[in-house]
Order: structure tokens, then sequence, then C-alpha cells
């Protein structure tokens, strides 16, 4: 197997500021944390010279409980990153493939790298859509298989119907990750029942984390839910004292905090539409997301140059297309002005 570059994560302060609107390349959370999510991580550290628990028990019964799945089919690492690394090291063996669309979130070459896996990448068709056909033939000489809905950096959600019909096709030993790392901030219809996807389909395991819509990413917490069974295999895994007492109690506010969480998400929602919208009216077409980000296809001039001395942070791609996460309408107005002024030379 060629040897991946390593990929190295861009530079950021030690401490960054909780507002920087010109900070859109990682899809973090444009809000700081909701006072009560704050006090509860600072109250959480008066402790911090205990260990937390052993195994994460009360954060997965937690996550359970406000899932609606057994909490034995949960399983908690740290951040979704975690999670996928715990399901490689758990399912796989070197020189197993794992296949991938391309291009596909950053860290997908760089966690099959570490399990010392062989990508298979199959890449987006013109809509940035996954392929999920080629995807499903790929699997069947594989050990795993992941697909992100809404997949990044397009946004996109593959139709549930679709995503069925790949799950059939997939064969029952390959292990298939629904990364949903971006599930909240997609509108109700077009979300999958992932309870009865983990009954169907005892291969799946739907990735999940606090990172994005909960505004959690410095917390680093994510969970995994499927079959018991799988989940099991899982759990077993579990890094001792490897999930801290403030991700319990940032988790734990943050559910007694729903609504306000879901308020914000809204207003993320609302702003990404207005960002296409006003796009659309410079002429810019972007794919159709669902997430806290959008993408803009290549078209001519590398995207890239448009933000070169704007201070903006985006993450381009070598084809020209570029990923600009969605934050408050500041960082909307910077971003509309660094392309209105980039379309406006391109005339
Ligand atoms: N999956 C996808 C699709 C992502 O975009 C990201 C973060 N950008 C992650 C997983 C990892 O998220 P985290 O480890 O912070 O939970």
């Amino acid at each position: 197997m060629e040897p991946l570059t390593q990929v190295t994560a861009p530079p950021r302060e030690v401490a960054p500021h909780s507002d920087d609107p010109l900070a859109l390349s990682l899809n973090e959370n444009p809000f700081a944390p909701l006072p009560a999510v704050h006090t509860a991580i600072v109250e959480a550290t008066a402790a911090a010279n205990r260990y937390p628990e052993f195994l994460p028990e009360r954060l997965r019964r937690l996550i359970a409980r406000h899932i609606g799945v057994l909490d034995e089919q949960v399983i908690v690492a740290a951040g979704a990153t975690g999670v996928v690394m715990q399901v490689l090291h758990t399912v796989t063996s070197p020189g197993d493939r794992i296949v991938l669309a391309t291009p596909t979130f950053d860290g997908y070459p760089i966690f099959a790298q570490m399990a010392r896996l062989a990508p298979v990448v199959v890449p987006l068709d013109q809509q940035g859509r996954q392929d999920l056909t080629t995807m499903a033939e790929a699997a069947a000489d594989a050990r795993v298989v992941a697909l992100c809905r809404p997949h990044n950096p397009t946004g996109t959600v593959e139709p549930a119907q679709q995503v069925q019909r790949f799950l059939n096709r997939v064969p029952s030993d390959v292990v298939v990750v629904i990364d949903e790392a971006y599930i909240e901030f997609v509108h109700p219809e077009y979300r999958l029942d992932c309870r009865a996807l983990v009954r169907r389909h005892p291969n799946v395991v739907v990735v999940r984390t606090f990172s994005k819509a909960y505004g959690l990413a410095g917390m680093r917490t994510g969970y995994g839910i499927c079959s018991p069974s799988s989940a099991r295999a899982l759990w077993a895994m579990q890094l001792p004292f490897g999930s801290t007492r403030t991700s319990l109690a940032a988790v734990a506010a943050s559910y007694a905090a729903e609504e306000q969480l879901q308020e914000r998400i809204r207003i993320i929602t609302t702003e990404r539409a207005y960002l296409r919208t006003r796009l659309r009216e410079l002429g810019v077409s972007s794919t159709d997301s669902h997430a806290n980000f959008v993408y803009l296809p290549p078209a001519g001039k590398p995207w890239r140059e448009a933000f070169e001395g704007t201070g903006l942070q985006v993450r381009s791609y070598r084809d020209g297309g570029v990923r600009i996460t969605v934050g408050g309408r500041p960082s909307t107005t910077a971003v509309l002005a660094a392309i209105g002024k980039s379309v406006a030379a391109r005339a």
C-alpha cells in the first residue's frame, strides 16, 4: 500500500477565541457553549484529581436513553473520530480494505493509514453524491465501507431508499459505518430511522458526535449506535478511563438544554439557506447541503484564490472546489464579500 502523507491539522492558536467569524474551515459551531453547559463543565473540573468511570457507563446510558435504544447498543469515544478508530481497531486487520468516497472527510484517509488499511476510493458523481452502486460493488472485497450522511465536503444526503438498496447489496460480514456527524442539521424528513436500521443490519454502526450541532468540538465526545452483538465487541475495546468527567457533564447539561440547542441549530440552518440564496444571486452554485457548511464545486479558477488575503479560513480542494462552514451573519457577510469580489474580477 502507498504510504499516505500524514495530513497536518491547520494551525490554530492554543486558546482560540470562541467567536472568530473568519474560522470557517473545520465545520465548528459558531456559538460558544450555553452558560448552563459551560457551568457544568467548570463544575466537573473541581473533581479533576479523581479518575472518571473505568468504562463510561453513565455517558452510555445518558445517550442511549436520549436516542431511545438499549444501553447495550451504544459505545462512546473521543469524538466521531474515536468511534471510527474503535470500530477499525475492533473489526479490521492490517491490509484489509476500506471503501471510501473521494473526496470525503479528511479524517478517513488518516484513520485508514493508522489502522494500516488499504483504501479503495470511489469518486463522487457530478452532483457531489456518493456513488452507492460502485461503493457496494467495492465493498464485496472489503472489510469496512464508510458512508457519510450528510456527506463531507458536499453536504448532500443520499435518499433513504438508495441507502436501503446499498445496505441490501453490501455483504452482511462487511461493516458499514454510517457517519452522521451532521445529522442534527438535517430536516427530520430526510433522516434515517437509525433504530430500525441497526435492527435490520447488525453490520451497521451509526456514528455521531457532540462536536457539530451540540457545539462541543473541544470536548471530544462522540458515540456509535449498533446492534447489541456488534456493540459487545466494540465495547470490549473501550479505553479504560478514556472518557472525561467534563464530557459527561457537558452531555448531561446539553440534553437538559435541548430546546435552546435546537434554536441554535435553526439559526444555523436558516443562515445556510440565506448564504446559498445570496450565492445563487451572485451566479455561484453550491451543492444541496444539509449540514453546517456549503460546498462550491470547481468553477474556472480555484475558489481558494477568492479567499487569499481576506483572513477567512476555508477548506479548499485540489480540484478548485471549496467548503465553507456556516457561521453567524458576520461570517456570511465576509464570505459573500470575498466571493462577490472574485466573481466581479472573473467577469
Ligand atoms: N465525520 C465527519 C463526516 C466529519 O466531518 C467530522 C469532523 N469534521 C468527523 C466525523 C469527526 O468529528 P469529531 O471527531 O470531532 O466528532
